[in-house]
């Protein structure tokens, strides 16, 4: 049955499901940390998967920081970690647009992660920070639009405001100017009563005033199963590791990887009886508080 809770199960199964991968997925936010904080035990059970010699990546929707910064901060939270385990949405806008053979300029209504990493692979881009707001907000002349941009990618945008998304949309009036968007998660976790909207927010406000559909890359959509599976990795045998069911725990299902849902995150216990009742994002195979409550249940 779906979403057992591992407390609940015997030693065996426990021994059972660690010997059922070698290859391990996780998302950061939620499970591993959360904003600078780590989560209690998190770090010692990455790095015990790494010592039973399993592989590891680090699958984040978070589009603001690049590669290199994710592998510092985890780091400097405990977790052992390099580079190229880790498998962000600014990444992945790069490794797109790089792949197609891209050569226009970006607009970008995001922030400087997605900026660096395009930079990396020789991609142009404007639009990072503050935009003024003009008097007449109306008044924007064509002639402020760079006939050089080929592409509108839409990332977290702190600065987000209504000049961006006229220019956002004036961009995508051009039917050639593809239209990209990095994840639709729709708020931050939540750490009192105060909801912070997530970049699904900004890019449900592009697709509205511009009437099209942004090809979004993150969990748990086509373009990252796709790397994930040029990776060689054997589904079979890989645990997708999540705080979320609609991007985690739904990118694994998808792929056929074994789900692990953690509660420490995005998703409560009382949403998991309820996704329990819908059926609907799909359920986890197994659940936990946390990941760090595994190091408890390891048979010696
Ligand atoms: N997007 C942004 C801008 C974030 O700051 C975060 C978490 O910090 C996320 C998405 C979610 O990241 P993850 O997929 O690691 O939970
Ligand atoms: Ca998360």
């Amino acid at each position: 049955s779906s979403a057992s809770n591992l407390q609940e199960v015997s030693k065996d199964q426990v021994q059972e499901f660690l010997n059922s991968f070698d290859t391990v997925l996780t998302d950061c936010d939620g499970v591993l940390w959360i904003d600078n904080n780590a989560i209690p035990g998190s770090a010692e059970t990455m790095n015990y998967f790494r010592k039973l010699g399993k592989r590891i990546f680090y699958v984040t929707n978070n589009s603001t920081k690049i590669r290199s910064d994710f592998a510092v901060k985890a780091q400097q939270l405990g977790f052992i970690a390099s580079q190229d385990e880790i498998l962000s949405t600014a990444y992945l806008v790069a490794h797109y647009l790089k792949g197609i053979g891209f050569t226009k300029k970006v607009y970008l209504l995001g922030s400087n992660g997605i900026g660096e990493e395009l930079k990396a692979v020789g991609i142009r881009h404007i639009g990072v920070g503050p935009d003024h707001v003009q008097p007449d907000f109306k008044s924007m002349k064509p002639s402020e639009l760079d006939p050089e941009v080929g592409a509108v990618v839409v990332g977290f945008d702190e600065h987000v405001s209504y000049p961006k998304l006229m220019k956002a949309a004036s961009y995508l009036y051009s039917e050639e100017c593809l239209f990209i968007a990095t994840n639709t998660d729709e708020r931050f976790p939540k750490a009192s009563s105060i909801v912070v909207p997530g970049t699904g927010t900004l890019v449900r406000a592009v697709e509205t005033c511009s009437d099209r559909k942004a090809l979004v890359l993150g969990k748990p959509h086509a373009y990252v199963r796709k790397f994930l599976e040029s990776c060689g990795l054997d589904p079979g045998r890989t645990l997708m590791i999540g705080d979320r069911c609609n991007t985690d725990i739904e990118l694994g299902v998808r792929c056929g990887f074994q789900t692990l849902l953690v509660l420490s995150g995005v998703t409560s216990t009382k949403d998991l009886e309820r996704i329990r009742n819908e059926k609907k994002p799909p359920l986890p195979d197994v659940v936990l508080p946390k990941l760090g409550d595994l190091l408890s249940l390891i048979p010696s």
